[in-house]
């Protein structure tokens, strides 16, 4: 761990998991296969992800009294996350996501979001130290967007670099895109924040350019397994990610956006990074569930 220190505010989520041949149509029951459960939610992962590769991670997030809420804060704490502050809500459950895998790895999660829906401006001022120790703060959208946007105005008025996965997809206010410096949206989250259709290499440009007009320093688009486009100073490119098999693509964005922070943290290019994010995803969606699926720095080879 050598890396500046990286503060993560977002969701926490017990995911529960049932691998099935097919999907269900609406109306219709069908029997799956095994049931999982695993601690979840975008920022909970994306927390686990900066850790397990060497990011030193505050975070900061909501839950409810209960059960599902106080495990998921001791799954982070066992990972070494710092989670001094965690807000607790006396008055909603913990969040909770119902996912299912299909036979290709597709997946199709619906969250009751719970006490990360509460999440406030005035919950994360208690965190105003841990954000002037920081370098970087990185954001998902499964917490209020105007919480997200007084966190970003506040780091950006701080000289932090603000990353957000704007996951799941949003449009989002220009004041807020003017506050980010990495924005790491997938070809769906691109479409709706740009109205522009991400097929192929010039149309991500377009979308890229649209967003980096907008005051976003550096925008990356995730392409699946083709892995990412970059836009940044003025040049843009496709970095490849590493070829696998995939079996579940449950937690490939946070995978990819923890791990891009952490080689962000440590002073890498921004190249660098996403090769980096390229190679942790790729390892992710050959395992099954969230954080489960998330690779640890020593098997990366980085
Ligand atoms: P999301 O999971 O948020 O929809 P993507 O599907 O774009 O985002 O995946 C995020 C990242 O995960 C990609 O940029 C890539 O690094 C990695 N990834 C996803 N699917 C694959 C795959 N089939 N093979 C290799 N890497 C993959």
């Amino acid at each position: 761990m050598n890396g500046a220190k990286i503060l993560i505010v977002g969701s926490s989520n017990t995911d529960m998991v049932i691998k099935t041949n097919n999907f269900p149509a609406p109306g219709e029951t069908i029997l799956g296969g095994r049931f999982l459960m695993n601690a979840g939610g975008k920022g909970a992962n994306q927390a686990v992800a900066a850790a397990r590769l060497g990011g030193m991670v505050t975070f900061v997030g909501k839950i409810g009294d209960d059960i599902f809420g106080k495990q998921a804060v001791q799954q982070l704490e066992d990972e070494g996350i710092n989670v001094d502050y965690v807000a607790v809500d006396p008055e909603n459950p913990s969040g909770v996501a119902l996912i299912t895998v299909d036979r290709k790895g597709e997946n199709s999660i619906v969250v009751a979001p719970g006490s990360n829906g509460t999440l406030s401006a005035s919950d994360f001022d208690k965190a105003i130290a841990e954000l002037e120790n920081s370098e970087f703060v990185l954001m998902q959208l499964e917490i209020p967007i105007p919480t997200v946007g007084h966190i970003a105005r506040l780091a950006a008025q701080n000289h932090k670099k603000v990353v957000l996965n704007p996951a799941p997809a949003a449009v989002l206010s220009d004041e807020l895109l003017k506050n980010l410096y990495v924005i790491t949206p997938n070809e769906t989250e691109a479409e709706l924040l740009t109205g522009i259709k991400v097929t192929d290499e010039q149309s991500a440009l377009k979308a890229a350019s649209v967003l980096h007009q907008k005051g976003v320093e550096i925008v990356i688009i995730t392409l699946g397994a083709s892995g990412a486009f970059l836009l940044a100073n003025g040049k843009s490119e496709i970095i490849a990610a590493p070829k696998v098999e995939a079996i579940d693509t449950t937690a490939a964005g946070d995978t990819f956006s923890g791990a891009l922070v952490v080689a962000l943290s440590e002073g890498k290019t921004i190249q660098e990074s996403i090769a980096f994010a390229n190679k942790a995803a790729s390892i992710s969606v050959t395992r099954i569930g969230a954080q489960s699926s998330v690779p640890f720095r020593k098997e990366l080879m980085f």
